[in-house]
């Protein structure tokens, strides 16, 4: 796997660390601060604009770190107004971000966590372009940085981002520690702030990553089910086969649950594959109710994919049957379709456009 041959990225670093590093050279506390402020509060990612901080402090960050923001190489604009951001970082990869708009003002940034992904499910786009590399803790930081100051410029200054789900390219928790370290940055005050509550990951089920989970801000955790037969997991998911749903749900059973708390089972809906009757009488054994919310998502096609999405009424059918098992469960929309931007449909595909940025378009 290739590795950035660079210095850290000052956007990787907790505040926590940040004052460490402070403190090893003789700087106070304090200025950890008023830096957190000026990149995580106001949004001022050029350090020669920081007013209040020393030329010396300035000199010693940039000695040690790069203070670069990664780059909008490209972006769509869907009808439903989904934005789909190309990113580019320093090495010339790229991966997706997309921005979902959604009642309320409210925006979400759907953010990668690797370029590419390892586990390879058979219906999942970015799957079937192998791992390129991890991304360090800075450069998913960095995708809400960059879409953030996209948003201010282009289209308003008290443009923000409400919540995030870790659900673009990349399965976060095979990159536990520098997914680990941006969900810190998300929720600190001192840095981004956002409620928990509105920081979702989602994972494949990575069952050794998943008992460590305790070890993460307690963020929200949805877990991509897709089957409740082994075998037909098996099938879509190839990580299963060394960690079946026995495994998988007993380890979800140790994640700390909070009083306001349940975890986020996502349900992949594949005509004639497991949207069966079989399959709720399979889920509703499987699943505890109380704890547990069904989040269907209808395929979203895509060309080289055999998969064929159900229909509405058999989508329909299929909440309603859950329902009536004392399910609480919500169907997905599909947004941004019209350029890609849907879950699944993640890829790379303008390789052109990274050599366009590489020459410093
Ligand atoms: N790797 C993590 C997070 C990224 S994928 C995971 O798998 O959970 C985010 C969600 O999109 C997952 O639930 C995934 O199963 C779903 N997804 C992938 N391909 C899809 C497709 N073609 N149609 C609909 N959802 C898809
Ligand atoms: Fe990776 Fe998630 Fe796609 Fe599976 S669904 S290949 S884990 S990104």
């Amino acid at each position: 796997m290739e590795k950035i041959n660079e210095r850290r990225l000052l956007f990787s670093l907790t505040f926590d660390e940040l004052v460490k590093f402070l403190d090893s050279h003789g700087a106070k506390k304090f200025v950890a601060k008023q830096i957190f402020e000026w990149i995580y509060h106001k949004f001022v990612f050029d350090h020669t604009q920081w007013t209040n901080v020393s030329d010396k402090v300035k000199g010693l960050l940039s000695e040690n770190f790069d203070l670069t923001i990664p780059k909008v190489v490209w972006d769509g604009l869907s009808e439903d107004g989904t934005r789909k951001f190309l990113i580019g970082f320093r090495d010339g990869r790229t991966v997706e971000a997309v921005m979902i708009p959604a009642r309320n003002n409210r925006k979400t940034l759907c953010l990668s966590s690797q370029v590419g992904c390892a586990i390879g499910c058979t219906f999942c786009h970015t799957g079937t372009m192998g791992l390129t590399r991890h991304l360090e803790a800075g450069e998913i930081v960095g995708q809400f940085l960059s879409v953030t100051k996209f948003l201010k410029d282009k289209v308003g200054p008290e443009e923000r981002l409400s919540n995030i789900v870790y659900m673009g390219q990349g399965e976060p928790l095979h990159n536990f520690d520098e997914t680990k370290k941006s969900a810190i940055i998300f929720t600190d005050e001192k840095a981004l702030g956002l409620s928990q509550r509105r920081v979702t990951l989602s994972t494949s089920g990575l069952v050794p990553q998943i008992k460590k989970l305790e070890d993460f801000p307690p963020i929200n955790i949805a877990i991509s089910l897709h089957a409740a037969h082994n075998e037909i997991r098996t099938e879509l998911m190839p990580i299963n086969k060394a960690y079946d749903l026995d495994r998988l749900l007993s380890a979800i059973k140790e994640i700390p649950l909070k009083a306001h708390r349940y975890i986020t089972y996502e349900y992949l809906l594949i005509d004639k594959y497991n949207d069966r009757k079989e399959d709720v009488e399979a889920l509703s054994k499987l699943l505890p109710k109380k704890v547990s919310k069904i989040n269907l998502i209808p395929f979203n096609e895509y060309p080289e994919s055999s998969f064929k999405r159900p229909s509405v009424s058999r989508i329909n059918w299929f909440r309603y049957e859950l329902e009536k098992n004392g399910y609480t469960c919500t169907v997905r929309t599909t947004k941004g379709s019209d350029i890609l931007a849907a879950c699944g449909q993640l890829k790379s595909e303008m390789e052109k456009k990274i050599n366009l940025w590489e020459i410093g378009q």
